[in-house]
């Protein structure tokens, strides 16, 4: 897999987040491409964007993907959030056109008190404007989430029905390992990941996985609580994460640490999982 981690600007923008990468020995990269905490959109800076793909490139960064912000809730029943998340959405599709950048990993958002059939339909065709200006290249990727409540996008099935509702070439999806396992997936053994792995491919359909976000929890399964904590010191453990890699049909993919922490776990959490890849943990 191109293992890699999210990595937080920090000010220092797309080139300390290169080296930042390449510090901590990662082929793959994680960013925001602007505050996720706020719907204000900026000019896209299309020269940064541009050194920031030749900076990858030398670094060795295989795939990168941003994460859309945490305001995106597409399931909105208020216009005035749906349509100001498609805008974040495209945007951030826009970016990722600039910077040559694959993937575009966005939450869902929540149904709140809407039925959620209709809820439902709205997503999928706020979805369907949003990929219509898609570039090629660019893969639209939807996160899984913890199920609490309403959320939306919680279980397998339902990611699977949006998957063949829009039916898009470049709609593909993550499976967060945190988020999973809230949701009651339990993935923390070679029986419970292979059962994960093949509803995952009986449902979405594993060429349309693009991503998957490795993150352990303290969280009980089942939990519907959105918590990561270090790999392999949380309840999936290392046993869930050797059995996720002993999946050789995953080696293609893309997986991205969001894990808690400064630089010293973050290169902790790299090497474990990297160990656990090269097959040294046992
Ligand atoms: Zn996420
Ligand atoms: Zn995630």
């Amino acid at each position: 897999m191109h293992l890699g981690l999210h990595v937080d600007g920090g000010g220092e923008g797309f080139d300390g987040a290169v080296d930042y990468a390449r510090r901590l020995g990662a082929s793959s990269l994680q960013i925001f491409s602007s505050n996720p905490k706020t719907y204000r959109i900026g000019p896209i800076d299309v020269p940064a964007l541009e050194r920031f793909r030749a900076r990858r490139a030398e670094a060795g960064i295989a795939t990168c993907a941003i994460h859309t912000s945490y305001l995106i809730n597409l399931a909105s029943d208020d216009p005035k959030i749906a349509n100001g998340s498609l805008r974040l959405l495209r945007n951030d599709l826009a970016v990722a056109a600039a910077g040559g950048i694959d993937f575009v990993n966005t939450h869902l958002g929540s149904y709140g008190k809407r039925p959620r059939e209709e809820g439902f339909a709205a997503v999928t065709a706020l979805l369907e404007r949003a990929l219509e200006g898609i570039a090629p290249g660019v893969f639209l990727v939807l996160e899984n989430s913890a199920g609490a409540g309403q959320l939306c996008g919680g279980t397998l099935e339902e990611l699977g029905d949006f998957v063949r509702a829009l039916g898009h070439p470049q709609l593909g999806v993550c499976l967060d390992t945190a988020h999973s396992w809230a949701a009651g997936y339990d993935i923390d053994s070679r029986e419970g990941v292979d059962r994960f792995v093949a509803l995952a491919d009986a449902t979405v359909s594993l060429e349309r996985v693009k991503m998957f976000h490795f993150n352990d929890t303290q969280i009980p399964l089942g939990g519907h609580k959105d918590r990561h904590w270090h790999i392999g010191e949380g309840n999936i453990g290392f046993a869930g994460f050797r059995a996720l890699a002993a999946h050789t049909e995953l080696l293609d993919k893309t997986a991205i640490l969001e894990t808690p922490g400064d630089e010293a776990d973050d290169a902790r959490n790299m090497q474990s999982i990297r160990l656990i890849f090269e097959g040294v943990r046992t």
